[in-house]
């Protein structure tokens, strides 16, 4: 079946934001709104450092009591500690988050009403192709942001007989901020939101359909009748990772306590005795820590407070992070050679496949529902050097200002898709895909042309600049950058979903 644009009406919906920047581009755009906020100074007695956050203390009091953190550890904290972390921090109120033209950057459900909508149409036919059952889906969006993704995929979804089908909505969002936007967004203001063991617990305003957060995607029931549609935009980029290096050491050092670090505690985690001649190389950890003196903080350009570094000794994730994953092994062969590994990505993907096709943990007689991932990274290479921080529409350092700096990292598709296999059983991955290549397959400039005839000429214009961006292959756009990946049930191959080259099987 092609999917056709005229099956969603055209709706005439506000204006989204303006251009601004992406969490992922590799320009720095030209103009400067950076204003450091001064009140934000931790100010202690004369003579003592000074930090530009309370978060930023309480990392260097972490690395004082024991030694310099992973890089995982720093990024964890930055992002979602209770105090200050980016997205958990307290200060921010409704209209004035990590989103649009007054915060920091812009994403895709953002731009266009129109990328939710074909999500929307992605998970209807995914349910068509699956033999369309009267009950049992669940919507499971991870990393919702401002809620509007899962609100223009549920308007799209009712306009379809999938809607009665749908038995739950979940959203995992570790930010109470942004959850409450989310149940204002879906639900409304006045609606009532219940706590218990689960999460937090509302109802849905388009669809009358229990909504439920959760910090974690742990924490939503695995039940093997049910066929969960699941949706990661811009999640897994927030996800902390661990970067290591291969580095040389001199022949027979060991690796596990070379230099001037601690003792190993473990005489087994020894590594063997290299072959005579060859050279001996070990990964190390890229590790955080102050930089020495006082940086200037109190300026409109603060300076980095802490620096990464390579751990002096070997760390307990250098010797075993890395050696877990196949196609690092002709990697650490090449001194220098660096690797990015986030786990949290891996447990996810394995949740996900877990949940569609069952794992020996949480069998499911029969595999169904799907995921679509949608972020930035390489399709086919490990990412390297991918840390940035963005602040108000800004690249500035990852190391300036925690907890009021966007850090985000490419994703590695490849690790991802293998999480999911090595998962279940039950699933096989398709793509990834440019989105650019996603978006058209799915009828994005159908669509846009639909809007844009039931639009005055200004509106009609702002739609087209944004449907452009969402696929355009150039820097500044969004096409060639992000990309898209399937989990879905096992079917030998036989059929890909739509967006990725298949048709509606069955429709
Ligand atoms: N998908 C949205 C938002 C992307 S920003 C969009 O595209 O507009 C990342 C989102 O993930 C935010 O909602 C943030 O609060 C949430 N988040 C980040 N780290 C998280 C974590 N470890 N657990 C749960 N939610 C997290």
């Amino acid at each position: 079946m092609k999917l056709s644009p005229l099956a969603l009406r055209a709706v005439s919906r506000r204006a989204r934001d303006a251009p601004t920047l992406l969490r992922q581009t590799t320009s720095l755009p030209l103009h400067s709104s950076h204003r450091w906020l001064s009140h934000t100074a931790v100010r202690r007695s004369e003579g003592e450092r000074k930090w530009s956050t309370p978060l930023a203390e309480k990392i260097a009091t972490a690395i004082e009591a024991t030694e310099p953190m992973p890089l995982a550890r720093y990024m964890r904290m930055c992002l979602t500690s209770d105090l200050g972390g980016y997205y958990t921090r307290g200060d921010l109120k409704e209209g004035h988050d990590q989103f649009g033209l007054k915060g920091d950057f812009v994403t895709s459900p953002e731009i266009s009403q129109i990328f939710g909508e074909l999500i929307g149409i992605w998970f209807v036919a995914e349910w068509l192709s699956q033999g369309r059952p009267s009950r049992g889906v669940e919507l499971i969006e991870v990393g919702p942001g401002r809620g509007t993704l899962m609100d223009d995929i549920l308007r799209t979804i009712k306009k379809y007989p999938m809607a009665p089908a749908i038995d739950a909505i979940y959203m995992v969002e570790a930010s109470a901020h942004l959850r409450n936007v989310q149940k204002n967004l879906l639900c409304g203001p006045d609606a009532q939101v219940s706590e218990s063991k689960v999460g937090y617990h509302s109802v849905c305003k388009h669809t009358e359909i229990p909504i439920v957060w959760t910090q974690t995607i742990e924490s939503i029931p695995k039940d093997p009748k049910k066929m969960p549609f699941i949706v990661a935009h811009e999640f897994f980029d927030a996800l902390p990772i661990h970067a290591f290096q291969a580095v040389e050491l001199p022949p027979n050092q060991d690796a596990s306590n070379a230099s001037s670090g601690p003792p190993r505690t473990s005489p087994t985690a020894a590594s063997p005795p290299t072959a005579a001649g060859k050279p001996n190389i070990q990964w190390r950890e890229m590790v955080v820590s102050p930089v020495p003196g006082q940086p200037k903080i109190d300026q409109e350009n603060p300076e980095p407070e802490f620096q990464m570094s390579l751990a002096k000794h070997a760390t307990r994730h250098s010797r075993h992070l890395p050696d877990l994953y196949p196609r690092f092994r002709n990697l650490k062969s090449i001194p220098n050679a660096v690797v990015e590994i986030c786990p949290d990505a891996g447990l996810y993907a394995a949740d996900f496949a877990a949940r569609i096709g069952g794992s020996p943990k949480h069998p499911k007689p029969e595999p169904s529902g799907a995921a679509l991932i949608l972020d930035y990274g390489p399709s086919d290479t490990i990412p390297v050097n991918s840390l940035r921080g963005i602040r108000k529409h800004l690249h500035v350092s990852p190391f300036s200002e925690p907890g009021l700096v966007d850090l985000s990292v490419d994703v590695d598709f490849t690790a991802v898709a293998d999480s999911a296999i090595r998962a279940s059983e039950g699933v096989e991955v398709h793509g990834p895909v440019d989105q650019a290549e996603f978006l058209t397959r799915m009828a994005i400039r159908e669509r846009a042309e639909q809007l844009m005839r039931a639009a005055d000429p200004e509106r009609a214009r702002d739609i087209e600049k944004s449907y452009k961006r969402l696929v355009d292959r150039g820097p500044n756009g969004m096409g060639k950058l992000y990309k898209a990946l399937a989990i879905l049930p096992e079917n030998g191959g036989r059929r890909a979903p739509v967006g990725f080259g298949g048709d509606i099987a069955g429709a």
